[in-house]
C-alpha cells in the first residue's frame, strides 16, 4: 500500500499526509513515504522552499507540483501530477525522469487551473534577461504592463524560451515569487536568427 486508508486530495492534504508517513504517525513504514503523493521539493509549499508555509490557503490558486515514486521491476519510477496549495485541484499523472519530462506538464496545467491563458504572455527572449529584465524597472513595468490586471500580485510566472527541449520549469523562491516557464521559441519568431541563438547559447 502507499497510503493509509481515506487518502486525502489536494496539495495540502496530500503534503500533510506525507509528513504524518514520514513521522511515523501512520500505520505505514516511514520508508514508504515518498511513495505518497507529496510537494516536489523546491516547490511552493514543499521541502526546501523558501518562500515559507503559510497555514491559511490564499484567496486565488497558487500552482505546485506533486510528485510520487512507484515501483516498476527493479527500480522506481516518479509519477508527476499539478496541483493547487488553495484548492483541492489536481492535474492528470505524467510518469517522466523528472528533468523536463512528467514534471514540466504537470506545472504547465498547474498554470493552466491557476493562470488560463498563461502561454499568451509576452516571453523572456534570451538567457540574459531571465536575471536582468526583472531588475530593470522600467522593462520590468514595460512586459508586466501586459499582464492582465491582479496576475502580477497572485504569482502569474514569467514566461521564457527555452534553451533546448524540455529545459525544467523554475519554480519560484522568495527572491522571485513566481514561476519561470521555459516554453518552445515559436518557429520563425525572430527574423535575425543568428543573433538571436548566440543570445540564446
Ligand atoms: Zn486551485
Amino acid at each position: 500500500m502507499t497510503a493509509p486508508t481515506a487518502e486525502p486530495t489536494g496539495a495540502r492534504a496530500r503534503q500533510t499526509l506525507y509528513w504524518r508517513v514520514r513521522n511515523g504517525r501512520t500505520p505505514e513504514p516511514t520508508e514508504s513515504a515518498p511513495r505518497a503523493w507529496h510537494i516536489r521539493h523546491g516547490h511552493p509549499g514543499g521541502e526546501y522552499s523558501d518562500l515559507g508555509h503559510d497555514l491559511d490557503p490564499s484567496g486565488h490558486h497558487v500552482p505546485t507540483l506533486l510528485t510520487r515514486s512507484r515501483p516498476t521491476g527493479r527500480r522506481e519510477a516518479e509519477e508527476f501530477r499539478g496541483g493547487c496549495l488553495a484548492c483541492g485541484w489536481e492535474g492528470p499523472v505524467h510518469r517522466g525522469d523528472g528533468y523536463g519530462d512528467g514534471d514540466n506538464q504537470a506545472v504547465e496545467e498547474a498554470h493552466d487551473h491557476a493562470f488560463p491563458g498563461w502561454r499568451t504572455l509576452p516571453p523572456l527572449t534570451t538567457v540574459e534577461d531571465r536575471s536582468a529584465l526583472p531588475r530593470d524597472r522600467g522593462r520590468w513595468a514595460q512586459l508586466t504592463s501586459r499582464y492582465p490586471s491582479g496576475w502580477l500580485d497572485q504569482g502569474a510566472p514569467l514566461v521564457a524560451w527555452s534553451r533546448h527541449r524540455r529545459e525544467v520549469h523554475a519554480p519560484p523562491h522568495r527572491g522571485r515569487p513566481r514561476y519561470e516557464l521555459r516554453v518552445l521559441r515559436p518557429p520563425g519568431s525572430r527574423a535575425n536568427r543568428t543573433a538571436d541563438q548566440e543570445a540564446l547559447f
